[in-house]
């Protein structure tokens, strides 16, 4: 009997096999990869299918389905990644977002500092936890403060790279708000880094963008003034 799967590894991305590219994480667009046929299934099935296949999974390791701490796990795991953690994939799960006119004429930035996130690195599907920064000057039109969390949060909830949702996050902000003037930071620890590989459990990953006013030098500076003084 074959032992070994070796599927993965005679399939190349970028050129290059699974082994060959390690822990190096490729970022191929600023698009989540979908494809076309990706909300055909509806989630009631997806959710069936994940359950199958995770409890296949479980079943590799070894593990005992029988035991009654494990046996609902494939069906928990399932319904989060679809409902929860990776519903951010749907588009329509997007928020709902109302523009409102600045009435009150206000010129300068507006800073959401501070806002928490918890993704999954897409590599190696193990959380990604952080804090986001962002900051709009407003062309006319300005949107509730708690509806930034939002876009950031359901740009978080998918498989991502810490490049790719820092862009998806100043680009949405970007055409909502019919501004070029849009920053955008995230700080994050990637537990694919922290929990495994290098076990590295002191560092941060730092991502930027900036966009019109705020690639001035000192819109850029007031940003961080904001940003990172306590
Ligand atoms: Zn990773």
């Amino acid at each position: 009997m074959k032992q070994k799967e070796t599927l993965w590894n005679i399939r190349p991305v970028n050129g290059l096999t699974v082994d060959e590219i390690g822990d190096e994480h490729i970022g191929t667009s600023h698009e989540t990869p979908l494809r076309e046929d990706a909300f055909d299934l509806d989630d009631e099935l997806k959710i069936e299918l994940i359950q199958k296949h995770f409890k296949e999974i479980m079943q590799i390791l070894g593990l005992d389905l029988t035991d009654d701490s494990l046996k609902g796990t494939p069906e928990r795991v399932a319904k989060m990644y679809v409902k929860e953690i990776f519903s951010g994939l749907n588009p329509r799960n997007k928020p709902n977002i109302k523009l409102f006119e600045n009435k009150y004429n206000y010129k300068q930035m507006l800073v959401e500092k501070d806002i928490t996130i918890y993704s999954n690195c897409e590599h190696h599907f193990v959380p990604i936890i952080g804090k986001v920064h962002v900051a709009y000057i407003s062309s006319g039109k300005v949107i509730g403060l708690s509806k930034i969390n939002r876009i950031v949060q359901y740009y978080a909830k998918r498989p991502q790279v810490q490049e790719r949702l820092t862009v998806q996050i100043g680009n949405e902000m970007k055409s909502l708000l019919q501004t070029e003037d849009v920053a955008v930071i995230i700080d994050a620890e990637h537990l694919c880094v922290s929990s495994r590989g290098v076990e590295d459990t002191s560092s941060s990953t730092v991502t930027s963008f900036y966009s019109g006013k705020f690639e001035q030098q000192e819109t850029k500076n007031e940003f961080l003034t904001y940003t990172y003084s306590r």
